[in-house]
């Protein structure tokens, strides 16, 4: 038996996974026999440790990979369909296990991730297993002669996701590369890495053949590296800090030129006008900044509200955040309102983003201070008044705190949404249709979404402008990136 390790999940239940690399099907410890702690930031107890890959595990992943994709291009597309249909039929039957797995490991709210993410992710896999066998090209008229193209699989391919939400990040890089047909290596963030393990062993059970998805668990540094340097790679998709996106674009490009996509961080406007339902605007500017703690990239961290009605908002604001008070506490439980942020590294940085806010000349709402002394949490937090030039009103905290300003006009307030380095998401509150519009159009963001924050499916694309990165997850525009053109010219005699 391969070694294993056990949480307490949701209603005491036992979710025990393995902790071996996942390569061609098999769980395996690195080659090294190096580990990685896991932690549990509810507690800060530890929960184990699993493998952590190297250069030579990545290598023996990438062979493998080499193999799984020969296989997978002799499966049609309709077979293919049925394995992504089968997968997420089997996550939509395991979602206790995956559920108490991200509560335990990241802190995700199991309500969250039973209720949400893992719904997510299970709608993008039966969405593309829609598109495996929809592959096709165009057939073109040219001078002299026809073309057609094909729509063709790169190849080899890795994906390197962040611990929030991270089985449906996952998902959104898995699903659309193996119905375009390629094979795909996933490296798992430390910080979250043990629903992955349980993932690698549902993509066996659903008898996806070995080599096309390889899992891996590692650090940055060493697995992400080695994965962004290998010359047989040809595609990496990666989604997190822009830290450590750029180390993989300098990888790539010192290395094999791979294709790479960047879904970054965000710092994500969220537009008040006077004449909005301020009900709903209250509601979804409170969501779009404490869902998840606020460790979300499209969270609406800086809350622009127009003149008119900027002193209601702020008391009314401040009044749902005490009508509502938060349940911290053990996000296992479904009564938890507020589960932990996901390490102590992350606790001390939205602490200090925080210290900087009360520092900065902005006006504290509410929040500001840590909760109890065990595990990492935070109150929610909400600055008004808060300076253009802010820390808080430029940097992403990833954190729940909210950076609150007053603005007069359009003009101005869209000249203010756009004056940051990030544009990967953005809201806008108003009842005036051709204000939506006009802004909408206005704003240099990803995605916009009108009377409402965020809004995710599987068929409407998702990524970044600008520092926010580029390449799309979810829609027809994430084949985009997983695949490659080739031209097939013909040349037609003329009537002698
Ligand atoms: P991170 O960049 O520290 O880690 C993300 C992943 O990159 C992890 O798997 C990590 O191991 C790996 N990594 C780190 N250094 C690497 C290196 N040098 N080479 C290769 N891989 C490396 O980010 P995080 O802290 O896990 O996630 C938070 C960040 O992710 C935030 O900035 C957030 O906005 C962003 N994010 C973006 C989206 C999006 O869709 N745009 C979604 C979620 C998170």
């Amino acid at each position: 038996m391969s070694p294993s390790l056990t949480i307490i999940g949701v209603q005491g239940r036992q979710v025990t996974v393995p902790t071996g690399l996942f390569i061609h099907n098999e769980f395996a410890p690195s080659t090294t026999g190096q580990t990685l702690a896991v932690e549990n930031p509810t507690t800060g107890e530890s929960l184990g440790t699993i493998s952590a890959a190297g250069p030579e595990d990545i290598d023996r992943a990438v062979q493998s990979a080499k193999a799984g994709f020969e296989t997978w291009k002799s499966v049609s597309g309709p077979a293919k369909a049925r394995l992504l249909l089968k997968l997420a039929d089997l996550i939509e039957q395991d979602v206790q296990n995956l559920g108490s797995l991200e509560a335990v490991d990241a802190g995700t709210l199991y309500t969250d991730s039973v209720g949400l993410n893992i719904p997510q992710a299970v709608g993008c896999l039966r969405y593309y297993a829609g598109w495996a066998d929809k592959m096709d090209g165009k057939s073109l008229e040219m001078d002299g002669g026809v073309a057609y193209t094909h729509r063709e699989p790169i190849g080899v391919c890795a994906a390197i996701v962040p611990w929030n939400a991270p089985l449906m990040i996952t998902i959104w890089k898995l699903a659309p590369a193996l119905a375009a047909g390629n094979a795909l290596i996933i490296k798992s963030s430390e910080l979250s890495p043990l629903y992955a393990l349980r993932l690698a062993e549902l993509v066996k059970e659903a008898g996806i053949p070995a080599g096309v998805v390889n899992i891996v668990t590692g650090d940055g540094a060493s697995a992400g590296q080695a994965l962004s340097e290998h010359m047989e790679v040809r595609k990496l998709a990666f989604t997190g800090s822009s830290v450590a996106g750029r180390k993989i674009m300098q990888a790539a490009s010192r290395t094999n030129l791979k294709k790479v996509s960047l879904e970054l961080g965000g710092k994500g406007p969220s537009i008040v006008f006077d004449d909005c339902d301020l009900e709903n605007a209250l509601l979804w500017t409170r969501i779009g900044i404490t869902a998840n703690n606020g460790q979300i990239c499209a969270a609406g961290s800086r809350i622009y509200v127009q003149d008119g009605i900027y002193d209601r908002f702020i008391e009314a604001y401040k009044q749902a955040a005490a009508n509502a008070p938060t349940v911290a506490g053990n996000p296992l439980d479904t009564a938890t309102t507020k589960g932990p942020v996901v390490s102590c590294a992350q606790h001390q940085k939205v602490m200090d983003y925080i210290r900087q806010g009360k520092q900065s000349g902005a006006k504290l709402l509410f929040g500001g201070e840590q909760i109890g002394k065990k595990g990492y949490f935070v109150q929610n937090t909400a600055f008004a008044d808060v300076p253009d030039n802010a820390t808080i009103m430029r940097e992403e905290i990833f954190g729940p705190v909210a950076s609150i300003a007053k603005f007069s006009t359009e003009e101005e307030v869209v000249a203010k949404a756009n004056d940051s380095l990030h544009g990967l998401s953005a809201a806008i509150f108003t009842n005036d249709i051709s204000r939506a519009h006009r802004v909408a159009k206005a704003i240099e963001s990803g995605q916009v979404t009108v009377n409402a924050w965020a809004m995710l499916s599987p068929n409407v694309p998702f990524g970044g402008v600008k520092e926010s990165g580029f390449g799309r997850d979810m829609g027809e525009e994430a084949l985009d990136g997983w695949t490659t053109v080739k031209a097939v010219k013909y040349h037609i005699f003329p009537r002698l």
